[in-house]
């Protein structure tokens, strides 16, 4: 078993990695660090947990520590607040850790590698020019944005037919603004058309996530992406409305096969948190819903439905994510697994 650590670990992403890893078969959370708040208190007192399944016992003494390098494990998963992801992140990664991240600071750098391992597993490579290009003895690895993951996710396998021009609206899950997030006076019957960064980050993540490594670079996806971030009432899992324009206009059927035949890496390699078919597509006129599908392959799978004609992009869709597992938590707990596997850890 390999030790890790959470930074971050009592906030809602934070609490995502401690459910996804109890049991995991390769690694064994054995270090907690989050804020000056809930230093030194045992990780039960200091987080309010909000997730269905118990907190394992042997997790629920650890004492929270510092968000500091000393005495933390090698591989460290962050979950940090992004406004003190940045210096945080980088003293791990100086101090010679390896930090897998769901923040936003370090994800566009030309030598950090931002992952989806079904779709650019490659862009690892970047990792050999990181060192010399930051001075770190670590590494930074990151995931996308959650509401850029179920985009990519849907958009990979339709590469092939030549991606053009992509218009998306998402409605966006209350857990994805951490914990307690949104007041509930803001959100109960509204819906909220402005997310801080959101609309930028999926317009950029999503190009370098497309994009071609090109030696120690990436060279991004030349669609032109639009995106409009809303956040409603759903607890968990991003909703997607996506028109799509091609060079190559394929036929409906060919894009529902895409989806359904895509598989990656993590597929190939068995990887334990990877869903058997990343992608499902369904048939229902009324799906997908979060209500009922945000939990598909332990919330590994983006679930898409409703392609039809678009009359002014060539297609459109709609697509479903869970936010804080497969746009979190089990995304950086996959992009680990594949690190492993390719003997980088
Ligand atoms: P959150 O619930 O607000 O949790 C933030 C965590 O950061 C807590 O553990 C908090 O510790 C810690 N923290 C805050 N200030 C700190 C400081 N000065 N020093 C050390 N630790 C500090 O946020 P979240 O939703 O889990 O998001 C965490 C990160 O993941 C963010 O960067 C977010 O953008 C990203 N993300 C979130 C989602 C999602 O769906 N929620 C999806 C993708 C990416 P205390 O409890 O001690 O304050």
């Amino acid at each position: 078993m390999i030790d890790v650590g959470i930074l971050g670990a009592t906030g809602a992403v934070g609490q995502q990695f401690i459910a996804l890893l109890s049991n995991h078969p390769w690694f064994r959370v054995a270090w907690l660090g989050a804020s000056q708040r809930s230093e030194g208190k045992a990780y039960h007192d200091a987080t309010s947990w909000r997730l269905p399944s118990p907190i394992a016992d042997e997790v629920a003494r650890l004492p929270v520590r510092a968000a500091a390098p000393p005495g933390a494990p090698r591989l460290v998963f962050s979950a940090l607040d992004s406004s003190v992801a940045g210096e945080i992140e980088a003293a791990f990664a100086a101090a010679g850790h390896l930090v897998v991240s769901n923040s936003r600071n370090y994800r566009m750098e030309q030598t950090v590698p931002l992952l989806i391992p079904e779709i650019n597993a490659d862009h690892l490579a970047l990792l050999d020019a990181q060192g010399a290009d930051r001075g770190w003895k670590g590494r930074i690895v990151t995931n996308p944005n959650c509401s850029t993951v179920v985009l990519s996710m849907a958009l990979a396998p339709l590469r092939q037919f030549g991606l053009a021009k992509v218009m998306v609206t998402t409605l966006q899950a209350v857990s994805g603004a951490g914990y307690p997030g949104v007041p509930s006076w803001d959100i109960l019957g509204n819906v909220i058309p402005f997310i801080d960064g959101e609309e930028e980050k999926m317009e950029s993540e999503t190009k370098k996530i497309l994009g071609c490594l090109n030696g120690q670079r990436i060279d991004p996806h030349p669609v032109t992406v639009s995106a409009q971030t809303t956040r409603v009432a759903v607890q968990n899992g991003h909703t997607e409305s996506i028109s799509v324009a091609f060079e190559h206009r394929p036929p409906a059927d060919a894009i529902v096969e895409a989806l359904k035949s895509f598989r990656g890496r993590p597929q190939e390699l068995e990887l334990p948190s990877a869903p058997a078919s990343p992608l499902v597509y369904l048939s229902e006129r009324n799906r997908p819903q979060p209500a009922l599908d945000v939990n598909r392959g332990g919330g590994m799978v983006v679930s898409v439905g409703r392609l039809r004609p678009c009359p002014v992009l060539d297609y459109k869709f709609v697509a479903l994510g869970h936010n804080t597992i497969r746009g979190a938590a089990g995304a950086a707990i996959l992009n680990a697994e594949l690190m492993r596997r390719e003997g980088l850890l």
